[in-house]
């Protein structure tokens, strides 16, 4: 490790080799569960508990374990939750009608219906279906505009898990050159939309990269924090980071490994183990930004329930 990377910040380890810092995701995600706990009580007092439902058609094993996953996160944080299952041929009308009965239940807070949808329903349709009060996956236009304009109602789960992460792991993005390495809906557009914010955890430098950039490597090289968000597994290599630079990790992906009984293991969009022997901070996959979108989900749903009595 050169000495130019030290003075970046990097720590030293037991050995007295520079190591980076390595942002643990379910750490503080666990931190903010336990933050959500004094507001979740003053709500129970009043006489609500904020309720999550989920929606989930058809038999995708992804998207299965990520509704247990939301459920059972519901379940430990004291939440109601319900999962509404319906069949892979469900037609788009019957999925906005469970969703607008969702709509309707005083007990319903926040709705998610789970991406991907099958074929004969319209995504755009299914976001638009859910009242954007109780839209805590923060999809619907209404609260996407309001992201943008700097005034949101909920935070778009994933990116506010990025902020989250990077400002308490001591790395906020204040002043800083970030690329976002991927514009989706769900990641890359929304988590620019935060950091370009004139305010707290923002007024970032926001550099968005694509499937259509001419020369990735080139942007992400400038990088003094980088967000890889693109589903390419371990695509960000050593050679495309600065030295001293802070790396989030969003990226879930599956690749064959013979050894695990499953068949696979999961990794980021990021070479872990090559990168961070260059970076100052880099989050792990799994255990780095996927905790904190659960996190987040739940501090929406919370919010939802806040907002239920202001109305
Ligand atoms: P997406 O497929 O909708 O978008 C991928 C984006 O990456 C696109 O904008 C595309 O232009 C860009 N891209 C693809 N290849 C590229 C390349 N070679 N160079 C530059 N840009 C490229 O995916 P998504 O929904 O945004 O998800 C991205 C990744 O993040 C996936 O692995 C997904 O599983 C993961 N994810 C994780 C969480 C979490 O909670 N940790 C949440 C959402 C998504």
């Amino acid at each position: 490790m050169s000495l130019k990377a030290f003075n970046a910040g990097l720590h030293l380890d037991a050995g007295g080799i520079v190591a980076a810092q390595i942002i643990d995701g379910k750490a503080i995600a666990d931190r903010i569960r336990e933050e959500l706990k004094a507001r979740l009580a003053r709500l129970v007092s009043s006489g609500v508990t904020p309720g999550l439902a989920a929606v989930l058609v058809g038999d995708n094993p992804g998207s299965r374990l990520y509704v247990k996953m939301k459920g059972e996160a519901s379940e430990e944080m004291g939440l109601a939750h319900w999962t509404v299952r319906m069949p892979e041929d469900t037609p788009q009308q019957a999925l906005l009608a469970e969703v607008a009965r969702l709509n309707a239940d005083p007990q319903v807070h926040g709705i998610l219906v789970q991406q991907p949808l099958p074929p004969q329903i319209s995504t755009e349709a299914a976001v638009l279906a859910v009242d954007p009060r109780k839209d805590v996956d923060c999809f619907h236009p209404e609260n996407v505009g309001r992201v943008l304009i700097g005034n949101p109602r909920f935070a778009p789960a994933t990116p506010a898990g990025v902020v989250e992460l990077l400002v308490r792991s001591g790395n906020d993005p204040a002043g800083k050159d970030v690329v976002i390495a991927g514009r989706s809906n769900i990641v890359g557009k929304p988590l620019a939309a935060l950091l370009m914010q004139k305010a707290p955890k923002a007024n970032a430098t926001v550099t968005v990269a694509h499937s259509a950039t001419k020369d990735l490597a080139a942007h992400t090289r400038r990088a003094d924090i980088l967000v890889a968000a693109m589903g390419a597994p371990r695509m960000i290599t050593a050679d495309m980071v600065k030295e001293g630079a802070v790396v989030i990790d969003v990226g879930i992906n599956r690749i064959p490994d013979a050894t695990k009984k499953s068949g696979y293991r999961t990794v980021g969009d990021v070479d872990f183990a090559a990168v961070k022997e260059k970076v100052r901070a880099i989050s792990p996959v799994p255990g780095g930004v996927g905790p904190m979108t659960i996190a987040m989900l739940l501090s929406n749903t919370v919010h939802a329930a806040e907002l239920s009595l202001q109305t």
